[in-house]
């Protein structure tokens, strides 16, 4: 038994879900290193960031550069986070019913077929 992580709804073990990964992760653009920088004296920079680090914890530290984020979703909430996926914890009005996606994979052998 899986539980929707948009609507809390219990989804079958044999019940089509959805798995969105998320995954939020540092970037920069190429940096430039230029001659000054590799001359300049670095040490202090280095104490401040060190000091910084000690007071941070590991876990904040670890999220502010890479965070990755498993949803289990029904395929209600699926069609929403597609929609929508930076407003997805809002209320969005309903539209129209969904496709009947499970009959069709089922239909491809995948998943279990009704008996
Ligand atoms: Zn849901």
């Amino acid at each position: 038994m899986y539980q929707c992580d948009g609507c809390g709804a219990a989804i079958p073990r044999k019940a089509l879900r959805y798995q969105a990964s998320i995954e939020v992760r540092a970037a920069y653009d190429t940096l430039e290193v230029s001659l000054w920088d590799l001359l300049r004296d670095h040490r202090r920079e280095l104490e401040e960031l060190v000091s910084q680090l000690d007071k941070a914890g590991a876990t904040e530290l670890e999220e502010q550069v890479y965070k990755k984020i498993t949803l289990d979703l029904c395929p209600q909430c699926q069609r929403r986070f597609v929609q929508s996926p930076l407003r997805f914890g809002e209320c969005l009005p309903a539209d129209s019913p969904p496709a009947d996606i499970d009959a069709f994979l089922r239909s491809l052998g995948f998943g279990q077929r009704n008996e």
